[in-house]
C-alpha cells in the first residue's frame, strides 16, 4: 500500500491527515497518509527514510520547509523561487520539492469566484506564506501586488518575488481590491494584523490563519460590507495540488473541505 506522509514539529494538530486520508479513500486509491513527528535538524534523516522505506509522497510543515529544499534532489520553479518546500515528490529514485502553498491559495480565491486578474492585491506579511502568496499571485495575472509588512527588510524580500509586486504601506491596503493577511496575527486571539478602518465593501478580504477559521479580522471585515475568504481554503486546495502531484488524480476539494469541518467540529468537541 502506497504511504504519504506529513513530517513537523509539533505535527500532532494537524489537518493533514484527515483531508488526504478523506481523499484517498474518496479516490478509492490504495494510499495511507501518516503524521511523523519529525525533531528540527532531522528533516534530512527523514529524507533518507522517504528513500529507504519507499514512501511514495511528504508534505512538510514548520521547521523543516529550508531544510527540505536544500536536501531533495531537485526543485521544481516556486520552491526553487522560494527556496522553501511542502511537498515531496517520488521521481524514481530522485526526490523532486515542490511548493503548493501559494497556487493552493490561488485556487481556493478562484473557487471562491474572486477575479485574481487585474486585481490589485495588497499582502499584508511577509513571512513564509506570504512570500509563497506573492510569488503564485504574480503568475496569475494580477495587475499589482503590494506587500505591506511590520519589519521591512523582509517586505521587500517578498516583494522580490513578483515583478508586478512593491513595497507599500498601509495606505495601500485601502487602496487594494483584495487584501490578503499573511501574518500570524489573529491565530487563538482577537488581534488584528492592521486598522480595520481601512477596509470598505468594494474588498474582498481573505485570511491565511484558520485557527479559528472565524477571525477577528473575518468579522470584521464582514461587518464592513467585504465578501470575506478564510484560511483553511487555502490549506485545501494546496493538498489538492499535492495529491495530484503524487498519484496524478485531482480529488474534489468539497471533499477534503467537508473533512476538514468534520475534524475541526470533532476537536471542538473534545476541548
Ligand atoms: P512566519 O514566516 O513566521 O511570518 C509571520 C509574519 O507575521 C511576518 O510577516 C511577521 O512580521 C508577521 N507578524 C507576526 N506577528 C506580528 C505582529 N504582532 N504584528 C504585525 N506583524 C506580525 O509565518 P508564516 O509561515 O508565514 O505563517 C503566517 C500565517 O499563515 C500563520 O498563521 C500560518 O498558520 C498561516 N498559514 C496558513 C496556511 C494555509 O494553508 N491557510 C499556510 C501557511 C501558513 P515580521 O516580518 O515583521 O516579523
Amino acid at each position: 500500500m502506497p504511504l504519504a506522509a506529513v513530517i513537523g514539529h509539533p505535527v500532532a494538530h494537524s489537518l493533514s491527515p484527515a483531508l488526504h486520508n478523506a481523499a484517498f479513500a474518496a479516490g478509492r486509491l490504495d494510499w495511507t497518509y501518516v503524521a511523523f513527528d519529525v525533531a528540527p535538524g532531522a528533516a534530512g534523516a527523514a529524507l533518507d527514510a522517504m528513500r529507504t522505506l519507499g514512501i511514495g509522497g511528504l508534505s512538510v510543515t514548520m521547521p523543516h520547509k529550508e531544510d527540505v529544499a536544500a536536501a531533495v534532489d531537485e526543485l521544481a520553479p516556486a520552491a526553487a523561487a522560494l527556496r522553501s518546500v511542502n511537498t515531496v515528490v517520488r521521481d524514481g529514485d530522485r526526490l523532486v520539492g515542490h511548493s503548493t502553498d501559494g497556487d493552493g491559495f490561488v485556487d481556493w480565491l478562484g473557487a471562491s469566484a474572486v477575479p485574481v486578474a487585474g486585481a490589485v492585491v495588497a499582502v499584508v506579511g511577509a513571512g513564509a506564506a506570504a512570500r509563497s502568496v506573492v510569488d503564485a499571485l504574480g503568475r496569475a495575472g494580477t495587475d499589482a501586488i503590494v506587500v505591506v509588512n511590520r519589519t521591512p527588510g523582509r517586505a521587500a524580500a517578498a516583494a522580490a518575488l513578483a515583478a508586478s509586486a512593491r513595497v507599500g504601506t498601509a495606505d495601500d491596503i485601502a487602496r487594494a481590491d483584495i487584501v490578503v493577511n499573511a501574518t500570524s496575527v489573529g491565530m487563538g486571539g482577537d488581534e488584528l494584523p492592521f486598522d480595520a478602518g481601512l477596509l470598505h465593501e468594494a474588498q474582498v478580504v481573505a485570511d491565511l490563519v484558520y485557527h479559528p477559521l472565524e477571525t477577528a479580522l473575518l468579522r470584521t471585515a464582514a461587518a464592513a460590507g467585504c465578501r470575506v475568504v478564510d484560511g483553511l481554503g487555502m490549506l485545501v486546495h494546496q493538498a489538492v495540488l499535492q495529491q495530484v502531484l503524487w498519484t496524478g488524480v485531482r480529488p474534489d476539494p468539497i471533499v477534503l473541505r467537508a473533512a476538514a469541518d468534520a475534524e475541526l467540529a470533532r476537536r471542538a468537541v473534545a476541548a
